[in-house]
C-alpha cells in the first residue's frame, strides 16, 4: 500500500522538484499538496502548485490554499530568498504554463484535518515550507497527534548552523511560533533540515540529463533552476535541494543516516528560529525527533533523476 501523504509547500524551486519527485513515486500517494506562504510579496503559492499538478498530468490532485502570514509575526518581503525569484519560479512564471484550475475551496488546515482523521494512523504529513498550517490544524483538532501516521519536515538544522540568520533554517525562522508547536507536539516526527541539505549536492550535469528528457516536466526545472543555482553561488554550480529530502525519506528511509534528539526551538528574540538538539544522554521533558544527518548521495541522485525520467 503506498503511504498517504500531504504535501504542504510554498513553492518554490526546491518544493518543486519534491513534488514532480512524489507524484511519480509508487511508494507514495499524494493526497493533496497545501499551500502555505512564501517569501516574496508577489508569489501565488497555490497557483504554483496548480501549476505543478497541471504539468505533471494530475490535475486530479487537490491545491489547498493555506496561511498566507505566519501566526504572530508581520509578513515581510525579505522572507524571500531569491533564489526562488519574485514569483518563487525563478522568475520565469510568464514563459512557463499558466494555471488553469483553481484552489478547491476549503482552508489547509480544514483539509489536513479531514484527511488525517478519515484515515487514522495513515496519512503522513511533509511540510516543505514555513508550518503555520500545520500549527493551526494542530490547534483546531489536537487529536491529530494520536491521528497522523508521521509529519516529515524540511527545516532546522542540528549542526550546520542557520541560513536565514546566523542559528536559524528559513522555514523555521519565517514562522517559529509554528514551529516551536510543531516540534513539541509530541507527534512521531523525522527533521530533515540543513544537516541532510548539505550532505548532498546537484551539479548542473544532472541538470543538463534533466534538460534532455524534453517533456513538460523536464521543461518546467530546466526553467526554474538557472536563478536558484545562481543564487546558491556555490562551487562548480552545485545545489542543495533542501525540500526533496523530507518526500524522499518518506518513499525511501534507508536512504538516510538519522539520530534520535529531543529538539528546542526558540520561538523568541536574537536566537529567535534556533533548533537546538539536546545530544544528552538522559530523558529530558521535550519530545525526541528523529533528525536527518546524512544522505546516500548516488542513491538519491539516481532515484531522484529515475522518478523525474518517467514523466512523458
Ligand atoms: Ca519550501
Amino acid at each position: 500500500m503506498p503511504e498517504k501523504i500531504i504535501i504542504d509547500t510554498d513553492p518554490g524551486v526546491d518544493d518543486i522538484m519534491a513534488m514532480f519527485f512524489a507524484l511519480q513515486s509508487p511508494e507514495l500517494e499524494v493526497l493533496g499538496l497545501t499551500t502555505v506562504f512564501g517569501g516574496g510579496l508577489k508569489a501565488d503559492t497555490a497557483l504554483n502548485a496548480i501549476r505543478v499538478v497541471e504539468t505533471a498530468g494530475r490535475p486530479d490532485i487537490p491545491v489547498v490554499a493555506g496561511a498566507d502570514r505566519p501566526l504572530l509575526l508581520p509578513r515581510r518581503r525579505e522572507m524571500g530568498w531569491p533564489g526562488h525569484g519574485e514569483d518563487r519560479l525563478g522568475n520565469m512564471g510568464d514563459h512557463l504554463p499558466q494555471p488553469k484550475g483553481r484552489p478547491i475551496a476549503k482552508r489547509a488546515a480544514e483539509f489536513i484535518i479531514e484527511m488525517v482523521m478519515a484515515h487514522p494512523g495513515e496519512v503522513t504529513l511533509v511540510p516543505i515550507g514555513p508550518f503555520t498550517n500545520i500549527a493551526l490544524a494542530l490547534r483546531l483538532e489536537p487529536r491529530l497527534v494520536q491521528n497522523v501516521k508521521q509529519v516529515v519536515v524540511m527545516g532546522g538544522s542540528a549542526y550546520r548552523g542557520g541560513n536565514a540568520s546566523a542559528v536559524a533554517e528559513a522555514n523555521i525562522f519565517n514562522d517559529p511560533h509554528a514551529a516551536k508547536i510543531v516540534f513539541e507536539a509530541g507527534w512521531p516526527m523525522v527533521m530533515a533540515g540543513l544537516d541532510v541539505t548539505w550532505d548532498y549536492f546537484a551539479l548542473p550535469a544532472l541538470f543538463e540529463e534533466i534538460a534532455a528528457l524534453k517533456t513538460p516536466v523536464s521543461d518546467f526545472i530546466s526553467a526554474i533552476y538557472p536563478c536558484y543555482r545562481d543564487a546558491q553561488a556555490l562551487p562548480g554550480g552545485a545545489i542543495g535541494i533542501p525540500d526533496l529530502h523530507a518526500v524522499a525519506y518518506v518513499v525511501d528511509p534507508g536512504l538516510y543516516r538519522v539520530r534520535r534528539m529531543p529538539v528546542i526551538v526558540e520561538a523568541e528574540g536574537p536566537l529567535r528560529g534556533i533548533t537546538a538538539v539536546d545530544q544528552r544522554p538522559f530523558g529530558p521533558e521535550t519530545p525526541a525527533v528523529d533528525v536527518i544527518l546524512g544522505v546516500d548521495g548516488p542513491r538519491i541522485e539516481a532515484l531522484f533523476k529515475e522518478r523525474i525520467g518517467k514523466y512523458r
